[in-house]
């Protein structure tokens, strides 16, 4: 069942160790097939190099196991409330990437400080309120502060991303963590030189989002 989505969804969580996202089996990233709205995600505890097509778990909306032997994601009642949320997002990725999760734990957003995070985020990156693991608070605070931004600091806990598939939410995780990286060597950077990042203006940030989603690409 859904080998295509399972197949994606299995070799994108590859690219969260590869580029320094995730720790140990920390992170997770689930897909949605628009068409029977099932959700595939990863299972609890699995380290990442045994991860295989199979092993992911196929879920309904309301969490009923579909297919699949192994216990979800801990972090699933996230997911499935984003999804139930967002009819647009069908795909999301959460991890304590290092440097965006140091700017979680201090409550700080991203500042558009680059074009580069204009292009993506379209604004600064937001920060939601703490909220415990486990049952759908975290989602629920995802949703009432993430916006229109691709990605969101969870306060002292870390980053969740959605896109309109697995793959962009993924891009949108590699990027949170490059923007988060950046930005936090501009803050040192400037703290030797006595100096402040130079923000660009709200109308130069949307002009720049503008045209990335417009005209980026092939
Ligand atoms: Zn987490």
């Amino acid at each position: 069942m859904l080998e295509k989505l399972r197949e994606e969804v299995c070799r994108l969580h590859l690219e969260l160790p590869k580029n320094n996202l995730v720790t140990w089996t920390s992170g997770n990233i689930s897909g949605r097939d628009p068409e029977t709205g099932l959700v595939v995600i990863k299972p609890s505890g699995i380290m990442y190099e045994d991860l295989t097509p199979e092993n992911l778990v196929i879920l309904d909306m309301k969490g009923k196991i579909v297919e699949g032997d192994l216990k979800p994601s801990s972090d699933t009642a996230t997911h499935l409330y984003i999804y139930r949320h967002r009819s647009d997002v069908c795909g999301i990725v959460h991890t304590h990437s290092p440097f965006a999760t140091a700017f979680a734990a201090v409550g700080k957003p991203i500042l558009p400080f680059l074009t580069a995070i204009c292009d993506e985020f379209g604004g600064p990156i937001p920060v939601g309120a703490f909220a415990p693991i486990g049952g759908e608070e975290i989602g629920r605070e995802v949703i009432r502060s993430i916006g229109t931004s691709p990605g969101i600091l969870m306060q002292n806990h870390g980053v969740f991303t959605v896109g309109k598939s697995a793959k962009a939410a993924a891009k949108a995780a590699v990027m949170v963590e490059d923007a988060a990286r950046t930005v936090f060597y501009a803050y040192n950077l400037c703290k030797q030189l006595d100096s402040e990042p130079i923000p660009i203006s709200p109308d130069m940030v949307a002009r720049l989002h503008r045209r990335y989603k417009e005209e980026y690409g092939q």
